[in-house]
Parts: C-alpha cells; structure tokens; sequence
C-alpha cells in the first residue's frame, strides 16, 4: 500500500484516539446527573416560608418556648435610639430655621417664606401663623437674628405648639367589669387598612412585655386573612395569645372572645385589632361601634388608638376626622415618621382631634414604635 495511505489511517486513528480520551474527561468533571438537581432549587422557597411556620407553631416543650421568645427592648430608651430618625436636611421645620437665619437681616418676604415653610411641614396654617409670629415678637430686634437665640425661641415655641402638658399615658389599667369582678384594660386600636395598625398593636405587645405585663391579642380583622397570621406572629415571638376567628367572621364576636379569653386567664391587657375599610362609613360605625359595645359586656375599652400614617399628610387628617365621629378616640399613633419629612403632622392632627399624639412609629423593626415625648421630639426633628 502507498504509504501515503498508512499515514493518513494513522493520523485518523490518533484523532480518534484523542477526541475519546477528551469525551471521556469532560464526563469525569460534568454536573451531578440532572435528576440531582432540582433538591437544590425549592430548598430556597422552602427556607423563605420557614420563619413564618415555626414562629406560628407552638414551641413543643416549656424549655423550647423559654430560648424562643424574644426579649423586647424597654420603652424608656426607644425614642432616643430612634431620634435620629426625625432629623435631617428632608425636614421642613429644620429647613426653615436654616433658611431663616441664612439672612443677616430678616425683612417681611423673608418671614413669609418662613411660614410657607412652615406650612409644608403639615403643621397647618393656623399653628404655622401662630408660631411665625410669636418668633417675630421675640427674635428681630431690628431685624436681627441671633442664630442662637432663634434657635431657643423656636424649640421652646414648638415644644409649647406640641402641648408638654397633654396626658399621653396609654391607659391599659382594668377596672372592675359590669359583673364586679377584676377585667383586664382593653385597648382597641382602629384606623384605615395599610396605616400600620396591626403591626402597631404586635409592637404594643412587645412594649406591654417589656413592662412586664400578661397581654392577650384579639385579630378583630377578620376581613383581611393576613392580619390573623400576621399578629399570631407577632404575638408568638413574645409568648403572648392571639384569639382569632375564621376568616369572614364577625369582628365583635372575635373581640368578645380575646376579652373572654383575658379575663379567664387573668391577663393584665388586652389588645384588639380591627379591620379598617372606609368604604361605607355607616358599614364602618357600625362595625365599630359593635366591636366596642360587645366588648363593653365584659370590659369597659381603657383606650381607644387610632393609628394614622403620618407620610399621607391631608389624607390622614381626612381619616382621622372619620374614625372620631365613629368612635371615641383617646390617643392617637403616628406611625411612619421615620419616612415622613412632614413632622408637623403631630400639630395639626392634635388639634383637629383634641386627642394627644401617644405612639409613634419609627421604622419596620419590632422594637420601633416609642411613647411620645414632645420635648425628645422637637429635639429629633431640629436635629438636635
Ligand atoms: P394595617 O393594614 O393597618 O394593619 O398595616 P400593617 O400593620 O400591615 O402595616 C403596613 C405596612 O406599614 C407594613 O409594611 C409595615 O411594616 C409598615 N409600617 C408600620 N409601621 C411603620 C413605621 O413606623 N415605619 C415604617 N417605615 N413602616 C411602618
């Protein structure tokens, strides 16, 4: 044979040769078969929904219950952690101070710009006017500032606008019931869906805990499913009881229930949520004013909070007018300030309601939600 040829056989032989040998390499080092794979893609899904479940499902032994619950921060200490929340450049009651005395001389467009400064941070008009002038009166000495001096007059007249002298206890305390026995202080806490309102009453459970008080829940919101789970949650991280009813079912009946279950069980405080659709005002009253009544059969309500999101500004004046009409509202929560430039709210909305500002919200975290104090408040939003 022409030895062309047997160089040609050779030369195929060895690329053969080589193309098995890098098959048989690449299979060494491939993935794990494919049937392998899919343990590890739902194992992500599956973790995500395991926080949820076990929080809901009861600890099986007293020792389990003991390592899993949360210790909840003090109440004292929460609103100077959470201060700085209130201040920077984005608030308007700071902005404008800064803008005041930015001038070496203030004339009247200045003052002006002042209290349309002012009345951005939804203080409203009559408190902006108020305060406007009572800085004239006391700061220009012919139209002079004293940055220092401004800043004084204007935090003394802002802690005096915010009310120090106003009772903000969160009253929780029971009295005696209609039968003359001992009923824990029930709490029932009301506002629109979205302003926070459950995740205010799991907070005021931590804080109650803190204070080393026994509390029961009531998820009262039996129209949103969620709410029920949401506030089993919240109530199984600090060992308290949630009572809840099947979804769809009467709010007033679940509440009679929680209270029930509070006095049964010698339980200090009770905290009812409720569902809060503005649909239908008449729906709204009368779902309300059942709720309160019911419970009344059992327990006098101590406290009526009305939770409003301080970033929705007008809109939330407009809900708070509503929920006064319909209930008897005592305090109020602000939740949301740390998103709010609009600190002036707490103003307006005291005014509006005759109802002190009690609560406020200050963050997503289970320990933000701190007792109002107006001096520590002005404070946060001067940035002080
Ligand atoms: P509900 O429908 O009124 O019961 O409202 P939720 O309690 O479900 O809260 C609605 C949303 O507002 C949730 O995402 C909460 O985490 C959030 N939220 C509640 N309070 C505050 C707060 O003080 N600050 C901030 N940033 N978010 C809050």
């Amino acid at each position: 044979m022409n030895p062309v040829y047997w160089l040609a056989i050779v030369a195929v032989l060895i690329v053969v040769a080589l193309a098995a040998l890098f098959v048989i390499r690449s299979r060494g080092n491939a993935l794990p078969p494919v049937e392998e794979r899919p343990r590890l893609t739902p194992a992500a899904p599956a973790q995500a929904e395991q926080p949820l479940e076990t929080a809901i499902t009861a600890p099986a032994t007293a020792a389990e219950a003991a390592t899993a619950l949360e210790v909840p921060e003090a109440p004292a200490s929460r609103l100077v952690r959470l201060r700085r929340r209130l201040a920077g450049s984005q608030n308007a009651l700071a902005r404008g101070l800064a803008d005041l005395l930015a001038h070496d001389r203030i004339d009247e467009a200045t003052w002006e710009d002042f209290e349309a400064t002012l009345i951005t941070s939804d203080l409203g008009v009559g408190p902006a006017t108020e305060l406007t002038s009572a800085l004239r009166k006391r700061l220009a000495v012919d139209g002079v500032v004293d940055p220092a001096k401004a800043h004084d007059v204007l935090r003394e007249e802002l802690i005096q606008l915010v009310g120090p002298q106003m009772d903000r206890t969160v009253h929780t305390v029971g009295a005696t019931g209609p039968d003359g026995d001992d009923v824990p202080g029930v709490v029932l806490v009301v506002g629109v869906n979205g302003t926070g309102k459950t995740t205010t009453v799991g907070k005021l459970a931590r804080v109650l805990v803190a204070e080393g008080r026994t509390v029961v829940l009531g998820a009262a919101d039996t129209f949103r499913a969620a709410a029920a789970e949401q506030l089993t949650t919240w109530g199984n991280r600090v060992g308290v009881e949630t009572v809840r009813g099947a979804e769809g079912a009467d709010p007033a009946s679940v509440a009679y229930t929680a209270v029930a279950a509070g006095r049964d069980s010698g339980a200090d405080v009770v905290l009812v949520d409720t569902a809060g659709r503005l649909h239908t005002k008449t729906g709204l009253m009368d779902e309300l004013g059942k709720v309160k009544r019911v419970i009344e059969k059992i327990a006098p309500v101590t406290e009526v909070l009305l939770v409003l999101d301080a970033t929705t500004g007008q809109n939330g004046l407009t809900q708070a007018r509503t929920f006064a009409e319909v209930v008897d509202v005592t305090g109020i929560v602000l939740t949301k300030l740390d998103g709010s430039a609009k600190g002036g709210i707490v103003v307006q909305v005291q005014r509006e309601l005759g109802v002190p500002v009690k609560l406020i919200g200050l963050g997503e975290g289970v320990d933000d939600l701190a007792p109002f104090d107006p001096v520590q408040f002005v404070d946060g939003v001067l940035g002080d």
